[in-house]
């Protein structure tokens, strides 16, 4: 029997709204000109959501004002999640240069990806030489992207070194060069100056190069906050990722760009018990009740993700009401004071992170507490929570409807 969140109903879940990752890219393709293309970043699991729920809903679903399939490409991290992919039409982009691929195991994850079409990125001639040899020998031709660091700092391959590398992959008829790419260090900051001076420097390294050419390349350079604050930016192909999921580029929520969060974590009270006042709650005994009150037990812990920084500061929302979670963060069990909603009972739903921005239990007012950006919190949530997409019907009510997964 194949056991899936059908059979067990109760167990905490991550909704992932196919209407909310619709709405937020539509959000998006207005601050595009028509024909920028979009590159859906889905490294990460597709930043906790699942990354076949996300790519399910980008290749397989319609929506008003979308093209089928809604983006353009995907971008992963690595070989590995480039694999993980089920089966699509879009083109994928491997953000992770290739390095010495043409001895030991990469070779063989080179040729898979080669076969599979992926477009591989490169930094390097040797790089550029160990593919080309890869592909040749396939009788094939890779497609490959080469990322520039145009002041980052971090990985890519320098101006300096840009002119020889553009050579070589010229010369190299077993090479197709796809795109030319920065990324930005600041995009996060609207207005910072340092965006405008790093799109300065990958324009006068890639200008001529691209000018001189009759087939072009295509250039990306921004990411969600590119994307948002600096048009500029845009070029022939965007790069969102966390405005995708329906966080605000820099991490606080702005009603001039009306993102939706995609995912709201929801798990069920698996037990409530009477607690007298006096009675301290959990380990380490760090919360005593003031008053009686009722304790309730919710199947989630810092295993699933929800850090133990959120004991004893953090909110989960019980039947409308925002309550807090008391006592130590378990590995698998978080306990609330339900003082406030007397008529909560075992089974109610319980949301550990929610879709709406101005929550008090929101992915930004989480992320907040444990001193780090929703990008992490989103991330970490662990592998025991099932992710299920949902549908909203917007003539009905705000509510999700959960609907099976696998059907
Ligand atoms: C992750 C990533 C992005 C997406 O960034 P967001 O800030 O989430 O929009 C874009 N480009 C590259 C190279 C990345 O690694």
């Amino acid at each position: 029997m194949n056991m899936d969140v059908r059979t067990f109903p109760d167990q905490p879940r991550l909704l992932i709204s196919r209407d909310a990752i619709h709405h937020n890219l539509r959000l998006i393709r207005q601050r595009l000109l028509p024909g920028t293309k979009i590159c859906a970043m889905v490294k990460a699991d597709a930043y906790g959501h699942g990354a076949d729920l996300i790519c399910d809903t980008l290749c397989n679903f319609e929506s008003d004002h979308l093209p089928t399939p809604a983006v353009d490409i995907l971008g992963v991290g690595c070989m590995e999640e480039a694999a993980g992919l089920a089966e699509t039409s879009l083109p994928v982009l491997v953000l992770r240069a290739v390095e010495n691929g043409y001895v030991g195991p990469a070779r063989q994850a080179i040729e898979h990806a080669i076969r599979a079409g992926w477009v591989l990125t490169i930094g390097s001639c040797s790089c550029a030489d160990d593919i080309a040899r890869i592909a040749m020998s396939l009788h094939k031709r890779a497609m490959v992207h080469v990322m520039i660091d145009s002041g980052m700092t971090r990985c890519g391959c320098s101006i300096e070194s840009l002119s020889e590398l553009l050579k070589k992959i010229d010369s190299q008829t077993s090479l197709s060069l796809y795109s030319l790419g920065t990324h930005l260090a600041t995009a996060d900051a609207p207005n910072d100056p340092y965006i405008i001076e790093q799109l300065g420097r990958f324009r006068s390294a890639t200008d001529s190069f691209i000018n001189q050419r009759e087939r072009k390349p295509i250039r990306t350079v921004a990411n969600s906050g590119g994307i948002f604050f600096a048009p500029a930016t845009h070029m022939n192909m965007v790069r969102p990722g966390i405005s995708m999921y329906g966080i605000d580029p820099t991490c606080t929520p702005n009603m001039n760009r009306p993102l939706k969060p995609v995912a709201k974590w929801v798990a069920n009270l698996i037990s409530i018990l009477d607690a007298k006042a006096g009675a301290c709650i959990g380990y380490g005994r760090t919360w005593r009740a003031d008053r009686d009150t009722r304790i309730g037990l919710v199947p989630v812990g810092y295993a699933d993700g929800y850090s133990r920084c959120f004991g004893g500061r953090a909110m989960m929302i019980v039947n409308g009401v925002g309550v807090p979670v008391v006592g130590r963060v378990s590995m698998d069990l978080v306990t609330l004071d339900l003082h406030d909603v007397p008529q909560a009972q075992i089974g109610d739903d319980v949301v550990v992170m929610d879709d709406d921005p101005m929550s008090p239990a929101s992915p930004y007012a989480l992320a907040d507490l444990a001193n780090t950006i929703p990008y992490e919190l989103l991330t970490r949530i662990g592998p025991r929570v099932k992710r299920v997409p949902t549908q909203r019907f917007a003539t009905e009510s705000t509510e999700h409807t959960e609907v099976g997964v696998g059907d």
